[in-house]
């Protein structure tokens, strides 16, 4: 008897006949003793259209998070209920939870909740009546009882934090592309399905934008070391295994991947004295309104005047949060100007091989300068590195970098 988690992504739930294929398939799989918790997210593009009408009525609706969170947590509560009905029409006891009636409890940070705790003793008890129980991922609620989302795609995190609470046995996320690639198949035809990946190496793909992942929930599977298997929904084909430590033996790679990200803005604030603690003004201010800083980079203006600049990138969705943030704190500093950019994308090449192995970042570049695109800003991690482009050079530059690094591999 194994108690198995398993996460349907918005495309594999995204009509009724959907819905009924993730139902038969998942019964067809079941063993007799098998107890199946389901975390599932809404209906295809439901949560960004409900976005879209909250849009209707302010053109920044994220300066309203609870409200968004409020609206949001409903398009899971359409699929859960969906699935357990039929589930139960297919012959089989089935109950949908809300994530507040699972137990995930998070904190106040809406829109954007990280879970503290799990008690899914209501979860257990529904399992031991024989139900297959179905979660609504993404969501939880704080102290207060109020909605809270976990960020876009969240209902990954639902799923490997659920199976971790509970011991799960396996934790498996069904999707649309049937595991994890060297890039993105939409972008370089020529990717590559990986068998399995580490915690880390994931972790930092994610970060750095690879959509099938949400960042947290690899953290979460590290956390409890569950091994996820991130699978199609569609065959029944092996995916990506991701877990601590590699198992086979793989080519021998020079880079894991390459990750990209075009939902993100590069900030700069421009002529700030060179002095003590206007880093600290600046990114505290951020840090306080749960805005994430990346690629951060000051560079000398001015030798004489000692005056410096400070550029960084900040992710699209929180351009508005951020925006009057930093023009308040470049006015008490007296900068010269604040300029955001949005046409900017971030290319990352990621693996645990490139430490200590300088050769890895000059192939990165001379791939990209053989292209002929520019490179604003550049970052690294001990297992990434990242160069922030324009954007529309994006699709190019993933292809030369992938092409060096794994042409006739
Ligand atoms: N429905 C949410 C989203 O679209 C959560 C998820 O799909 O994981 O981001
Ligand atoms: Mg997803």
């Amino acid at each position: 008897m194994a108690l198995i988690v398993k996460k349907f992504g918005g495309s594999s739930v995204g009509s009724t006949e959907k819905i009924m294929n993730v139902a038969k398939r998942v019964l067809n799989e079941k063993k007799p003793g098998d107890q199946i918790v389901m975390v599932v997210s809404a209906m295809g593009d439901t949560t960004d259209d409900l976005i879209k009408l909250a849009e209707g009525i302010n053109k920044e609706p994220y300066t309203y998070p609870r409200e968004m969170d409020m609206l949001l947590t409903t398009g899971e509560q359409i699929s859960i209920a969906l699935l357990a009905m039929a589930f139960n029409t297919l012959g089989q006891k089935a109950v949908s939870l809300t994530g507040s009636m699972a137990g995930m409890h998070t904190n106040s940070f809406h829109t954007k909740g990280l879970i503290t705790d799990i008690t899914p003793e209501r979860v257990h008890e529904e399992l031991d009546k024989g139900n297959i129980v179905v979660v609504a991922g993404f969501q939880g609620t704080d102290e207060h009882g109020d909605p809270v989302t976990l960020g876009r795609g969240g209902s990954d995190t639902s799923a490997v934090a659920l199976a971790g609470a509970l011991k799960a046995d396996s934790c498996e996320i069904f999707t649309d592309v049937d595991g994890v690639y060297s890039a993105d198949p939409r972008i370089v035809p020529s990717a590559h399905k990986m068998q399995e990946i580490t915690y880390s190496e994931m972790l930092e793909m994610a970060r750095l934008g690879a959509g099938v992942m949400q960042p947290r929930s690899v953290e979460m599977g590290a956390y409890f070391n569950i091994p996820i298997h991130v699978r199609s929904t569609f065959t029944t084909k092996p995916g990506t295994m991701i877990r601590e430590d590699y198992t086979m033996e793989e080519k021998n790679f020079d880079i894991r991947g390459v990750a990209h990200d075009d939902k993100v803005v590069k900030v700069a604030v421009l002529g700030i004295p060179n002095t003590p603690g206007i880093a600290h003004d600046i990114f505290s201010a951020l840090a306080e309104a749960n805005v994430d800083v990346d690629m951060i980079v000051q560079s000398i203006r001015n030798i004489e005047k000692n005056v410096t600049d400070m550029v960084f990138t900040v992710a699209s969705s929180d351009r508005a949060v951020a925006k009057p943030i930093v023009d308040k704190v470049a006015e008490k500093l007296g900068a010269v100007a604040v300029l955001i950019e949005d046409d900017v994308a971030k290319v990352s090449i990621v693996g645990a091989g490139m430490l200590g192995n300088p050769g890895i970042a000059s192939r990165m570049f001379g791939a990209l300068s053989k292209a002929g695109i520019n490179i604003d800003v550049i970052s690294t991690s001990e297992i990434s590195i990242s160069c922030l482009i324009k954007k529309d050079v994006l699709k190019e530059a993933v292809n030369a970098i992938h092409d060096e690094f794994f042409q006739d591999k």
